[in-house]
């Protein structure tokens, strides 16, 4: 969830055509025509990257007379579904994965389940990647990839920074390998599954 209070404006005069702007954008709401930034409002979210990164300041944030919040309802989809892609995705529902807006792990299972099947969609429809865009990927791309999607990544853009793996997805000669030198990952996962054990039955 995310209230939007400001939208982003171009000065056509300062701006150079970099595309940088373009570039950057979580829900790809800036296309360069005849060599200017265009925004287009209607997706924008406010989230201030356009403004921040433009190397001639010819961005500025524009407050909205009124202000609204994007969210998808946990209530509009099966609460189960949305519990299966977060669990497949190894998180708690209710886990952020977004600080900047604090979006949970459940509005985004909710937004895949309504139909959004790239981070700019799930974006768009939930305002999350609405700060700093750093933390938030990689949960919103293992959320899509258990949910069985695999999106392409906007043409040319730095939108993604990919997956990094988490102990769950080391191969096993890495983990052979490395049991030698004091790494235990199979250890670290029983841990996690105790966890997960306790926490279901304390009603977690
Ligand atoms: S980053 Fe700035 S200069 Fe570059 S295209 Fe966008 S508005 Fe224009
Ligand atoms: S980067 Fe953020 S502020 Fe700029 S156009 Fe895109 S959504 Fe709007």
């Amino acid at each position: 969830m995310k209230l939007i209070t400001m939208k982003a404006v171009v000065d056509k005069e300062t701006c150079t055509g970099c595309k940088l702007c373009e570039k950057i954008c979580p829900v790809l709401a800036i296309k360069i025509v005849d060599r200017k930034s265009v925004v287009d409002a209607d997706k924008c979210i406010g989230c201030g990257n356009c403004e921040q990164r433009c190397p001639v300041h010819a961005i500025r944030m524009e407050k909205l007379k009124e202000p609204y919040t994007l969210k998808v309802e946990i209530d509009s989809q099966d609460y189960e579904k949305i519990r299966e892609i977060c669990i497949k995705a190894r998180m708690h529902p209710e886990q952020k994965i977004c600080y900047c807006t604090g979006t949970r792990a459940q509005e985004i299972a909710a937004a895949i389940l309504k139909g959004a099947d790239s981070p700019e969609k799930i974006s768009a429809m939930t305002g999350v990647r609405g700060g700093c865009k750093v933390e938030c990927i990689q949960p919103m791309l293992r959320l899509l990839k258990a949910a069985g999607i695999t999106p392409t990544p906007p043409e040319g853009g730095y939108q993604w920074y990919g997956i990094t793996p988490t102990v769950y997805d080391i191969p096993e000669e890495v983990k052979a390998k490395h049991s030698k030198r004091g790494f235990y990952f199979d250890s670290d996962v029983e841990l996690f599954e105790k966890v997960v054990k306790a926490a279901k039955k304390g009603g977690k």
